[in-house]
């Protein structure tokens, strides 16, 4: 099969680590007889220095039309400046916005052969293996009225919550379908007994949950779940939580891994559903590391298991995806560490290297 996939590098490491996931990208179109025609473009800093701004129309225009988009990162101390005109992140919020991508997926798998690099035991760390759903495009971060006003008592300032039943049954409809294709399991995250919003959402959880009877449903409040992530995550399959909610689970969530350089993710726009193709977006979680930039020693698995989730997801091409998966775990039990993941005994790799003895693995 043919495959348009837009290649977007960003800043700092995006590029470097994005190279990694399109080496891959080849070695599965190699093996498996597909055509990716991959085109590149700028986005974020590099697009401001050189556009003087942080996404070019047409840039925009290849994201829409590609089968998918595989993203890098954006940022850096250069455009830091609070004054600044326009900032990279700009560029990242309006592909999100121009490919309507609601629900963001961040697998979290603990690998045995890393479980001791985790800040956390070992024991607790056992069996992790959950995927994190956040919506993306609504609530607190989004709805009107926001903003600052200067009263007789001083400045206030205002945020809203707005969610409506649509926006959150389409995400928990996400929930839902990764649950069936998984151990079956729904952790619905809310605020039920203070938020309005989050009534709202149990409600939507519960009356879906009828039509999903082979998929075990709970609702855990979100101070209960954060405590939970640390305490007992092998006990979460699937978790589906609202935009800010979901922002800061996430990041708890990330952190069970050995390296942010581990894990990838994937921005969709439509329900997961088995042999349908949805159009996504695809990067690793992290940032573009600056601190690390140029060096070729970035950790590219967050790119390459994007990749994996590209083909699942957006492709549907299961079985290529799944051989990365492998490809990944071969590599990793056999030693291959970049410093990030280091540890004694292991054999220290460069990002390039990295990528290289996953395509061997592949191939
Ligand atoms: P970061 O994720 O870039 O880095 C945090 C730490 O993790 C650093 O020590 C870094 O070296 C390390 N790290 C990250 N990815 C790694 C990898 N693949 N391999 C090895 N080590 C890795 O977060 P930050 O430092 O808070 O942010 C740096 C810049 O990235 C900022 O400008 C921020 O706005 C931007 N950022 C962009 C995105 C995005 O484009 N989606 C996301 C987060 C941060």
């Amino acid at each position: 099969m043919d495959f348009k996939i837009a290649v977007l590098g960003g800043d700092g490491i995006g590029p470097e680590v994005t190279a990694e996931g399109v080496k891959i990208l080849e070695a599965v179109g190699r093996v498996f007889g597909h055509g990716f025609s991959l085109e590149t473009g700028d986005v974020g800093g590099i697009s401001i220095d050189k556009h003087g701004t942080p996404l070019l129309p047409e840039v925009a225009e290849l994201a829409g039309s590609a089968d998918a988009v595989l993203f890098g990162a954006v940022g850096g101390p250069r455009w830091d400046d609070p004054a600044a005109p326009m900032h990279p992140e700009d560029g990242l919020l309006q592909l999100r916005a121009h490919l309507g991508v609601f629900a963001n997926i961040r697998p979290v798998k603990v690998y045995p052969m890393l479980i001791e690099s985790s800040v956390l035991k070992p024991e607790v760390l056992e069996g992790v293996d959950m995927v994190v759903v956040r919506e993306l495009t609504g609530g607190l971060y989004y709805a009107q009225p926001k903003g600052r006003s200067e009263t007789p008592q001083g400045w206030t300032a205002v945020d809203t919550m707005r969610y409506s039943e649509g926006e959150i049954e389409r995400v928990l409809r996400v929930g839902f379908e990764l649950a069936r294709g998984r151990r079956k399991k729904l952790t619905s995250v809310d605020k039920a007994n203070v938020l309005e919003c989050s009534r709202l959402w149990r409600q939507t959880a519960t009356r879906l949950g009828g039509e999903y009877p082979d998929v075990e449903l709970e609702h855990v409040l979100v101070d209960a779940c954060a405590m939970q992530l640390i305490q007992r995550p092998s006990r979460f399959d699937v978790i589906v939580s609202e935009n800010t909610f979901g922002d800061i689970l996430t990041d708890e969530a990330a952190v069970l891994a050995a390296s942010m350089g581990l894990l990838p993710s994937a921005s969709l726009s439509d329900v997961p559903v088995a042999g349908r193709r949805t159009t996504g977006f695809y990067e690793p979680i992290h940032g573009t590391a600056p601190d690390i930039a140029g060096q070729g020693i970035a950790n590219p698995t967050g790119s390459i298991l994007s990749v994996a989730l590209m083909l699942r997801y957006s492709l549907g091409l299961t079985e290529e995806a799944v051989s990365i998966e492998r490809a990944v775990e071969q590599v990793l039990d056999a030693g291959a560490r970049t410093p990030d993941i280091f540890a004694e005994g292991a054999q220290q790799v460069s990002t390039a290297e990295m990528g290289d003895r996953v395509v061997s693995a592949l191939e």
